[in-house]
């Protein structure tokens, strides 16, 4: 029997990522720095939203993941802003032939609320994605104080990303 395989233009991917929040740290989320008693820990600045956003980019395109990318073993990636770790990921997924669609993110925190901080957020990030904010969707949640997330220990982000490839690209 043959098979007929059709190019497939389109391709989802997902991210998920995770970072303790302690004091003395900063927090900053989705390219955003918000006033904030605990920040996240992290060998980058521990931007739980971006990490999430360049992990499904990257597995929409089957391209490993951020850590096979930008290892935490390298110094040259120690307290990096995570918007130039995305900046590069577009850039590779370019490379690769491909162009985004859009992202939807989940990014639950207790405490700030991140809702006051959505806008900026998605302008943040549709600049360094370089597509118009209509494709960056995001929901701030909490954790209805369940859990490590609950208890304000930690913030966790989860994103999808679908992609299509570009004509100019054989
Ligand atoms: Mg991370």
């Amino acid at each position: 029997m043959s098979s007929v395989k059709p190019p497939v233009p389109f391709r989802i991917g997902i991210g998920y990522d995770s970072h303790r929040l302690v004091s003395n740290r900063a927090l900053r989320l989705g390219g955003v720095d918000i006033p904030s008693e605990r920040g996240t820990l992290g060998h980058s600045d521990g931007d739980a939203v971006i990490h999430a956003v360049c992990d499904a980019l990257l597995g929409a395109c089957a391209m490993g993941d951020i850590g096979t990318h930008f290892p935490d073993t390298d110094p040259r990636y120690e307290g990096i802003d995570s918007r130039q770790l995305l900046e590069e990921v577009v850039e590779r997924l370019h490379r690769a032939g491909w162009a985004l669609v859009n992202v939807d993110i989940t990014v639950v925190l207790e405490r700030p609320k991140l809702r006051p901080r959505i806008v900026a957020m998605r302008s943040e990030l549709a600049d360094i994605l370089g597509v118009g904010e209509e494709r960056v969707g995001m929901k701030a949640k909490t954790n209805e104080g369940l859990d490590a997330v609950g208890a304000g220990e930690a913030v966790v982000a989860y994103a999808v990303a679908m992609v299509y490839r570009r004509s100019d690209v054989a």
